[in-house]
């Protein structure tokens, strides 16, 4: 029989040696797997930078299971590595694509062979896997070295024990600057950018150039913030001089995001860099041209914001489930008799936790799955206008609206044919928007406000006395209903100028034709005060109901029917 491999006596623990030593000398990444067991051993490298948990050994199925390899190339693996088995003369050779930590495909190119014993029997099977798309060791563009060199420096500094600041810095909307001046005039800003910071760092460090438009630096001299900060200023202002020498052909600002290394446990090249995107992203998030300091509670919200908005994605995906539609009542203040209710949508996270809309509503907006959602829950909402018009004719159905739903989905369509679908009179249906400045200059927004009364559709202005641009929404907005929050309300009742200002605001609003709703009347007191002094059309709060689940909220509507 062919021989394969001369390995003579080497057992699993001498090869593990091999591949955590050899591991640390080279840019691949090294297996071995034992042919008997099926157990297979994967370098620290692997877990480091790959979608697999840590393990000492992981069963040769779970290299799948653990998704390791991207699902398209599963079955492609899996079919050369069966062929490899049945002939172990044949080499794994194979370009396909692992997956990253972050869910990204990487491209690698994998190699391996079975190795035998003494006795010619097939032991193992060892790996060795390079990534092909890997930064190159330096970049042409900038001059400047690539992540490769980054990161032996950082693991260099690391085996020394030295401690420091890693900054990474972005251009902010460098894509811009593509897509306008082209790929050319691009490089150009790169390297210029390049230059602006390393005079930034007054030669001391080295700047590597780790993906288009972002940089590092790994400062471990520094031991104070205020210097690494001071040292992006630098970095700023030189942008800002080269633009203006550049007169002004294009523009742009730089962001930063700073991670402190001595303050983490982990410090594993993967780790900091992890961090320190999510700090680079976190500066350019609130508002570009500034840099951000990496805070762990930040991290952690923004870890659980990713973990809430995949199990929001499964639940949109698997029927809604955990989502639900609940339902507050709307009284007329005049005789205190149920008119309506407001929809309100409520979640259930996987572990029994209900989340509340402040935290998910806005990670279904930035994530478009409001569309879906919003959809969902108009179903939910006419559904149950329909079945109260049974006992009260007149009974409407208040839902709330996202700008993003407004902007990116047939809103008036799906309100249109919601209506229809259920053979709704007029007036059943409220849309409930708050202001921002995106509706104010937006003519769609005046075609939809239209279109919806020229369908029976209302609209309600919520959150009145949150903002800033109040009257002036009403004037171009014309909305049917003015919802007056909380918040006003509460400081109404505990001041007698701010009790003026509401009346005031509830008389202009009647005398424009515009019906009225207080929001958050929780008491007794509260009631009375604000039913004394303002006229208000209707009243919604927990002193009438809070927020209920449709049957509750049918056996509640009982006792409002003669
Ligand atoms: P909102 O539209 O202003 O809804 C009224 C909020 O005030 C509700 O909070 C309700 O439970 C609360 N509330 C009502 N009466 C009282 C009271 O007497 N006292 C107090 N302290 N609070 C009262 P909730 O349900 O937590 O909803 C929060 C926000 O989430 C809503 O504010 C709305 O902006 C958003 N939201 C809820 N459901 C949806 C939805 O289906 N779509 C969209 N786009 N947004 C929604
Ligand atoms: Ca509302
Ligand atoms: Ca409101």
């Amino acid at each position: 029989m062919e021989k394969l491999f001369d390995v003579m006596d080497l057992n699993m623990e001498s090869i593990i040696s091999v591949i955590d030593t050899v591991g640390k000398c080279i840019e691949g990444y090294l297996f071995v797997r034992e042919i008997e067991t099926k157990r297979i051993y994967l370098s620290k490298s692997i877990t480091n930078r790959f979608a697999i948990n840590e393990y000492d050994f992981i069963d040769e199925g779970n290299i799948f299971e653990e998704q390791l390899i991207y699902q398209e190339d599963q079955k492609m693996v899996l079919d050369l590595v069966i062929a490899c088995d049945q002939n172990p003369g044949k080499e794994f050779d194979m370009l396909y694509r692992w997956n990253g930590r972050n869910g990204d495909p990487i491209w690698v190119h994998g190699r391996g062979q079975m190795i035998r014993d003494k006795e010619g029997k097939v032991k193992y099977f060892f790996g060795a896997t390079t990534e092909i798309g890997r930064k190159m060791m330096a970049d042409d563009i900038s001059g400047l070295k690539g992540e490769v060199m980054l990161m032996k420096a950082y693991e260099s500094l690391l085996a020394q024990g030295k401690r420091g600041f890693v900054v990474r810095i972005g251009i902010d909307n460098f894509k811009e600057i593509n897509e306008n001046h082209g790929t050319m005039y691009g490089d150009m800003i790169i390297r210029q950018t390049a230059e602006c910071i390393k005079r930034a760092t007054g030669g001391l460090y080295e700047v590597y150039r780790i993906t288009a438009d972002e940089y590092v630096v790994l400062d471990f001299n520094s031991d104070n913030i205020n210097d690494v900060m001071a040292m992006y200023e630098r970095a700023s202002f030189a942008v800002n001089d080269f633009i203006i020498s550049n007169n002004y052909d294009s523009f742009y600002t730089i962001s930063a995001g700073i991670v402190d290394t001595s303050l983490r446990s982990n410090v594993s090249y993967e780790s900091i860099m992890r961090r320190a995107d999510f700090a680079l992203n976190e500066a350019k998030a609130r508002g570009k041209n500034q840099c951000y300091e990496f805070d762990k509670d930040d991290y952690a919200k923004f870890k659980h914001n990713r973990q809430l908005l995949s199990e929001l994605r499964r639940s949109v995906a698997e029927g809604f489930e955990g989502f639900d539609a609940f339902f507050q009542p709307i009284v007329e203040s005049r005789n205190q008799t149920l008119v309506g209710a407001e929809t309100l949508m409520r979640y259930t996270d996987m572990d029994g936790n209900s989340v509340t809309p402040f935290e998910f509503i806005p990670l279904l907006e930035e994530s478009g799955l409001i569309i879906p959602a919003g959809r969902w829950i108009v179903g939910r909402a006419v559904e149950m206008c329909k079945k109260m018009q049974e006992v009260i004719p007149s009974f409407y159905i208040s839902v709330n609206i996202s700008y993003v739903q407004l902007k990116k989905s047939n809103l008036l369509d799906l309100l249109i044919n919601a209506k229809n679908k259920m053979n709704l009179p007029d007036n059943s249906i409220v849309v409930e928007i708050t202001e921002s400045g995106e509706i104010e200059c937006d003519d769609s927004f005046l075609y939809f406000s239209r279109k919806l009364r020229e369908n029976g559709i209302l609209l309600a202005l919520d959150d009145f006395g949150t903002g800033y641009s109040n009257f002036h929404y009403l004037y171009k907005l014309r909305p049917d209903t003015m919802k007056i929050d909380r918040s006003f309300t509460l400081s109404a009742i505990n001041d007698d100028y701010e009790m003026k200002l509401l009346k005031y605001t509830s008389d202009m609003a009647h005398s424009i034709g515009l019906k009225t709703i207080i929001e958050g009347v929780e008491t007794d007191d509260e009631l009375e005060k604000i039913t004394n002094c303002v006229n208000p059309d209707y009243i919604q709060g927990y002193y009438f109901g809070k927020p209920m689940k449709y049957d509750d909220f049918m056996s509640y509507a009982e006792k409002y029917i003669d």
